[in-house]
């Protein structure tokens, strides 16, 4: 993309999200210091002090002063700091004296190089199974189903009379997991299933988009994507009149 048309699309999406008070964390950090014993990344790093969390802002208050006009390399080193430096705990916020949230602004960038197309791979291809399948693997609702029948199957030979109910209006508890256990570990999903029927529990799994309660969207800033992702399991939630919503792990 041209500098310019970079420029443009970048100052475009801060105009919206960069108010007063984004503004003021930027101007009254003391450089105090403080935040940096917080930091994780800073303490394995032999306590470098770019890994210090007030530094890992940098980048975006030079986005912002320079109102867009970064390059590649720049874009490239922002993406580093900010996906391999910082995992957003937000520790170092609760220490700052003056309430700086360095994790929102850290947030902040991610949603910003996202909307420049750049985020981790992996994470991009999760999206992209959200937008089609509604969960993170990309599980279609025939192989999601499928997989909740045989793992009855399998478990009936050892429980007598166990079940994973499907849809079932009006039980307490709406169950959802992290989709990678449909795919990679539908042990768990059987494991989940003896719990239930051992307690008793009236219980259900959805079949169509809500099952799957992870939200990694949430990890490159797209709150559009988050968003849906929690409404599909409310929707189901309420379509099953279901009091409680149980995830995974
Ligand atoms: S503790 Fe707060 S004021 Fe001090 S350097 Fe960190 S972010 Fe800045
Ligand atoms: S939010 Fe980021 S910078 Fe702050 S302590 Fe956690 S990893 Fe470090």
């Amino acid at each position: 993309m041209e500098p310019s048309t970079r420029s443009k699309a970048i100052m475009e999406f801060l105009k919206p999200r960069v108010g007063a008070r984004v503004k003021s964390w930027l101007e009254i950090c003391t450089k105090c210091g403080q935040c940096a014993d917080t930091c994780h990344f800073y303490l394995a790093a032999d306590r470098d002090p770019k890994m210090i969390p007030a530094a890992k802002v940098k980048y975006l208050s030079e986005i912002i002063r320079r109102k867009g006009e970064v390059d590649d390399e720049f874009i490239q080193k922002a993406y580093d700091c900010i996906y391999h430096e910082c995992n957003m705990c937000r520790r170092c916020t609760q220490f700052c004296p003056f309430g700086i949230n360095i994790a929102d602004m850290i947030a902040l960038t991610r949603a910003l190089l996202f909307s420049q197309g750049v985020c981790p791979e992996a994470l991009r291809s999760a999206i992209k199974n959200y937008h089609e399948t509604g969960n993170q693997m990309g599980v279609s609702e025939e192989d999601w189903l499928d997989t909740l029948t045989w793992c009855e199957e399998e478990m009936e030979s050892e429980i007598v009379g166990l079940k994973i109910p499907v849809d079932k209006v009006g039980a307490e508890i709406m169950y959802t997991i992290n989709a990678r256990e449909a795919k990679f570990y539908p042990q768990d999903i059987q494991e989940v299933a003896k719990i239930m029927h051992v307690a008793g529990a009236s219980w259900t799994v959805p079949s169509k988009r809500g099952w799957d309660d992870t939200n990694l969207s949430m990890f490159v800033g797209d709150l559009k994507t988050s968003r849906t992702l929690v409404e599909n399991t409310f929707a189901r939630a309420t379509e099953l009149g279901a009091k409680k919503v149980a995830i995974t792990e």
